[in-house]
């Protein structure tokens, strides 16, 4: 790019930043306003012309014009100077509304025969507030049209300009009432439109939700389910790695849970797992991480924890399982749990620390079960 365009490009942006401000919700106020503006001023320009063309009165009309674009100016100023930040309504499109409809019913009563291009200029007035408005808002503009209009007639009508047509002047007054209710009518429909709009984003937010919900957990414990264990821990295996220390992991596998399904059935058994998941979850910290990696297995990943301070919590765990007594039916139904643990070494991937953990879970189990045991070099197997 050469010195040149880039100096004209850095002009341009100084320019637009005096025009708009800086911060984006200033830009886009000031953006609107502009827009407004320029509207303005070109329906100014058109009146001014037909003014000059003969129609009308000229000596009214540059005293119309100069308090048009005064009000404008005004507003552009209080918006850009940070004033209207007070108001509850800091683009202050009601106030250029009522002040463009009040220049506009003043223009219908200087503009003699040419009177016709008013309730055009009213239309294009009353878009401005099709989208933003409440339906209280929309009502009070309404009125304040038809007051602001009806007294411009009223003063038409009293002025009893040479050759006027009261059959025109009762055409343009239907044409007015006419843009207004249209106009009005629109915009309740894009409000009822935006309303609904807005109810189905936030029921698609609420099913996406639950959606991803669905696909990170388990339905019958709640828990985290295996495949979104699986990307936390990866995750925080890299964030033990580049902090140099190790993560503890233990497989949680209840014993002998084939035979409570068997013997109490299998709605029991999964109540039996709800209860197994609060109690460790009710032992663990909040930061630790729970989850269901299949059947009657878990998986717990301990945060900022060692060895010794790991298995101490693990065992308490076990201890909690087993005293846990679920009544059913008059009986009550005991588990107990194995757990194999394993600190992750560097560069470790999870499938290797999984298959140590799992290791340990298995010599747990030849012990004799409802036991903790440590994978270490001195496992078998490993
Ligand atoms: P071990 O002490 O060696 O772990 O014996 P086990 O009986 O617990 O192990 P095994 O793998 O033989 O049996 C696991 C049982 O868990 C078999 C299966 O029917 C049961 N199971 C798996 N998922 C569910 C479940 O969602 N609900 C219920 N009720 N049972 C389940
Ligand atoms: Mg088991
Ligand atoms: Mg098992």
């Amino acid at each position: 790019m050469s010195k040149g365009t880039m100096d004209l490009q850095a002009r341009m942006q100084r320019l637009t930043d005096w025009l708009l401000g800086t911060e984006p919700a200033m830009r886009i106020r000031m953006g609107m306003a502009w827009f407004a503006v320029l509207m303005m001023a070109l329906c100014i320009v058109v009146v001014l012309m037909l003014v000059h063309a003969g129609f009308g009165r000229k000596d009214w009309a540059w005293w119309w014009a100069l308090c048009a674009s005064g009000g404008l100016v005004a507003v552009l100023a209080l918006i850009r100077s940070g004033w209207s930040r007070r108001l509850q309504d800091p683009s202050m499109t009601q106030w250029q509304i009522r002040y463009a409809l009040l220049c506009n019913a003043a223009a219908y009563v200087l503009l003699g025969q040419a009177r016709g291009v008013t309730p055009v200029i009213l239309s294009l007035v009353l878009m401005f507030g099709i989208f933003g408005m409440t339906a209280r808002q929309l009502a009070a503009n309404m009125a304040y049209a038809l007051l602001v209009f009806g007294a411009a007639l009223a003063t038409v009508a009293m002025l009893d300009e040479p050759g006027r047509s009261p059959a025109l002047e009762a055409a343009h007054g239907a044409m007015i009432v006419l843009v207004l209710m249209g106009s009005t009518f629109i915009a309740i429909r894009l409000q009822h439109i935006r309303r609904r709009l807005t109810q189905q984003k936030h029921q698609l937010s609420q099913a996406l939700e639950r959606i991803s919900h669905l696909a990170t957990h388990d339905e019958l414990t709640g828990l985290v389910n295996r495949r979104h264990m699986a990307e936390l821990i990866r995750m925080e295996l890299q964030r033990c790695e580049r902090a140099g220390r190790p993560l503890v992991l233990a497989i949680l596998d209840l014993d002998h849970f084939k035979s409570i399904n068997d013997s109490e059935g299998h709605a029991v058994g999964d109540q039996v797992l709800q209860a197994f998941a609060r109690t460790v979850q009710a032992t663990v910290r909040n930061t630790d991480m729970l989850a269901r990696w299949g059947g009657e297995e878990f998986v717990l990943m301990l945060y900022d924890s060692d060895a010794a301070s790991a298995l101490g919590l693990l065992e308490r765990v076990r201890a909690k399982v087993q005293a846990m007594e679920l009544p059913f039916d008059g009986r009550s139904v005991r588990v107990t749990v194995s757990m194999g643990v394993a600190l992750s070494r560097p560069g470790e991937p999870l499938e290797r620390l999984l298959e140590r953990a799992d290791v340990a879970l298995y010599e747990a189990k030849s012990q004799g079960r409802n036991r903790v045991v440590l994978q270490d070099e001195a496992t078998p197997g490993v």
